[in-house]
């Protein structure tokens, strides 16, 4: 192989059977790069979640080695609130630091997990994590400018919330913010200097989790003939094009990547995991919520709790263990027998109607080569993720169709695609 350099187009949440399958005949860029070279769908992490996956991928660790698992985190056995972990909580080594110390050059633009930036031999700009423009969110410090001016004056990091009713403004803003970034692209293709380049576009996942009911006749939501029925279909062909553009600058010593940190797929529902345990008695209130609340803020009797749960796309089941968690009641002798029985009742649970669902759930240590850190003790995938987890109590509700942190209708799935195209890659 001769390639001098790499070039890597990451889509977040770009999902192989739209690209692969069902339009890709109307993806005239994406389908002949697929001729000439090779292509397939790409296990994602396990959870599928952007932050580990964008990370395990940029330093072939999984979760357990890097030792987060999810956007939030524990950070100790007690009881407080988890943290969120930004570029700050990743200790190996990213391919762009490989590449750096041995005197090659990177561009790396908004990879999760690049906020806050770190020096490198290049370029680099904050992802979805960096909390707004104001404070430092490239390295150097100098290129933000740069950046902000090769966009037209504003680059656009993420939208601003995608879980909302104002769809016409939530696409527009995705248009944008997309559009914004090719413009930063094609610019620093050209006038920098560079051996690696990668950047991640968040707008597919954002259209995903905001228009999945009006593109997929599946989706409970579903109405034939919406003014939104192809928004997510001509969103990938416009992305198509914007590839398409940054393709005809590159030469042919140049390596392609097209790659996805996980994929899409519907949204049935929302599984209460905490009402869930207390009905199991494994979880005691002392005093009944009167509205849906935050499982934090209500008044849990630690004394005679076994488990808790957290919301998100999957679920981290915790236990309270005696000498661990600071009012724990398992004794450490019995934790793999009351994990087992709390694994089992999980995989048992049916949807609304009791019928079987196919929910998976993961010890850490069984499927991570390192346990870093503070593991969830299981990791729960409700319906292979077609419902959600949602960590709220009150209301009484194992299964609900209303999402507690707003309108979302999609979740992530277990594969997301790569292709790959350059000289000695076979078609
Ligand atoms: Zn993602």
């Amino acid at each position: 192989m001769n390639n001098k350099k790499v070039f890597v187009f990451g889509i977040d949440c770009f999902e192989p059977s739209l690209v692969f399958d069902e339009w890709r005949k109307e993806l005239p860029n994406l389908s002949s790069l697929m001729e000439q070279g090779a292509w397939g769908k790409m296990e994602s992490t396990l959870p599928p979640i952007t932050v580990p996956a964008w990370t395990s991928m940029m330093t072939s660790k999984d979760p357990g080695q890097l030792g987060f698992y999810g956007f939030r985190n524990r950070k100790s056995y007690g009881y407080e609130e988890l943290y969120f972990a930004n570029g700050a909580y990743v200790k190996e080594k990213t391919l762009w630091q490989i590449l750096s110390r041995n005197r090659l050059t990177s561009i790396v633009l908004s990879v999760p997990q690049s906020y806050p930036p770190k020096p490198i031999n290049g370029i680099m700009a904050g992802c979805f994590l960096t909390p707004d423009k104001s404070g430092v969110w490239t390295y150097p410090e100098s290129v933000a400018k740069e950046i902000d001016f090769a966009a037209g004056g504003d680059y656009i990091i993420d939208v601003k919330e995608f879980r909302t009713d104002n769809k016409d403004e939530l696409l527009k803003q995705i248009y944008e913010m997309t559009k914004r970034r090719f413009m930063v692209v094609r610019d620093f293709v050209k006038s920098k200097e560079w051996d690696f380049f990668v950047f991640v576009e968040m707008g597919v996942d954002r259209i995903h989790h905001a228009f999945w009911r009006y593109h997929d006749k599946n989706h409970r939501l579903y109405e034939k003939g919406h003014k939104y029925e192809f928004a997510i279909r001509d969103y990938y062909i416009y992305l198509d094009n914007e590839i398409g553009s940054v393709l005809k600058m590159l030469d042919d010593d140049t390596v392609v990547f097209v790659v996805s940190d996980h994929g899409a797929q519907t949204m049935v529902g929302a599984i209460c995991v905490n009402e869930f345990f207390r009905k199991e008695e494994m979880l005691k209130l002392k005093t009944e919520p009167q509205k849906q609340q935050k499982l934090k803020t209500a008044d849990i009797d630690w004394k005679k709790t076994l488990c808790w749960g957290e919301g998100g796309y999957y679920s981290r089941i915790f236990m309270n263990v005696e000498g661990r968690e600071p009012e724990g009641i398992i004794p450490k002798n019995e934790y793999e027998k009351v994990r087992d029985q709390i694994k089992e009742k999980l995989e048992n649970l049916g949807d609304e109607k009791g019928n079987p669902i196919g929910t998976k759930v993961y010890k850490p240590e069984e499927i991570y080569r390192d346990v870093k850190n503070i593991p969830p003790d299981l990791i729960v995938f409700f319906g292979n993720l077609n419902w959600r987890s949602a960590g709220s109590v009150g209301g009484g509700k194992i299964h609900t169709f209303e999402n507690d942190t707003g309108p979302d209708d999609a979740n992530h799935a277990q594969y997301g695609l790569f292709i790959m195209k350059g000289k000695g890659v076979k078609a």
